[in-house]
């Protein structure tokens, strides 16, 4: 199980670094196949030894060999998040077409979560792919699944473009459309604890934020991390979290 463990782990970092290549380049229109890896300084191109998750950032201190150009610590931190979620799934579902589902969900869920802090945005791109692999690895669980995910995928947009109408503005476009694939990947409970868990911990933030006035009345603070973080709770723990709320009321 530990070998395992470790390889699974090596598997999430290396999406991780994957995902770190998105994150740079569908905000900004590039491709993310070509050109391959490079400093954005100096052009120096990163050979395969320099592409290693986590550990090449540190073999490299952090900068690039020829130009001395920091990278960002953000790229070792993603891929070391990816890695561990991908093991929480593992640990949780083992092999199964939920465990494939769920690495693809939480890699989405980590894109959204930096591209949205930094931007302010939620790419289509992003959603698009995350439907277009969701819709066949949802219906691999099971045909019930399915049924429950599209019925869920259209509740979930729904509900929340309800409630963009009602706070005139407060709510993006994104925010909805990524509500409405988290349905779809967890189903009508699941992604009505994720809902549940976003609004909670957003309102207690931006409650705070505000108390502490480092954020005014008219910021805007970025919805996407709390629903990626909701997504995530619920997928790992939905049933405990209904079980736990059900038991304070009887
Ligand atoms: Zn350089």
């Amino acid at each position: 199980m530990i070998l395992e463990t470790l390889l699974v782990f090596v598997l999430g970092a290396s999406i991780g670094s994957f995902l770190n290549v998105c994150i740079y380049r569908i905000p900004a229109g590039e491709s993310i196949v070509s050109p391959p890896s490079h400093c954005f300084a100096c052009g120096e191109k990163l050979g395969l030894v320099d592409l290693i998750p986590i550990l090449s950032y540190f073999h490299l201190r952090g900068k690039c060999r020829r130009c001395g150009e920091p990278f960002s610590w953000q790229y070792p931190l993603v891929e070391f998040a990816t890695g561990f979620l991908f093991v929480l799934v593992f640990l949780r579902f083992t092999i199964t077409w939920e465990t494939l589902a769920g690495w693809v969900f939480l890699s989405i869920l980590v894109a959204v979560t930096v591209i949205d802090i930094h931007h302010r945005i939620i790419p289509d791109k992003i959603v698009i792919a995350g439907l277009v692999l969701g819709l066949p690895l949802v219906a691999l669980q099971s045909w019930e699944s399915l049924m429950w995910g599209v019925v869920a995928f259209f509740a979930a947009g729904l509900f929340m473009l309800a409630i963009m109408v009602i706070s005139r503005g407060g709510m993006g476009m994104g925010d909805i459309k990524l509500a409405a694939l988290m349905g779809l990947y967890l189903g009508l409970m699941n992604v009505a604890v994720a809902l549940f868990l976003a609004f909670l911990v957003g309102g207690v933030v931006g409650i705070a934020l505000l108390v502490t006035r480092i954020k005014g009345r008219k910021d805007a603070v970025p919805f996407g991390p709390y629903l990626a973080l909701g997504g995530f709770a619920a997928l790992l723990w939905g049933n405990q979290i209904v079980n736990w709320y059900m038991s304070l009321w009887c």
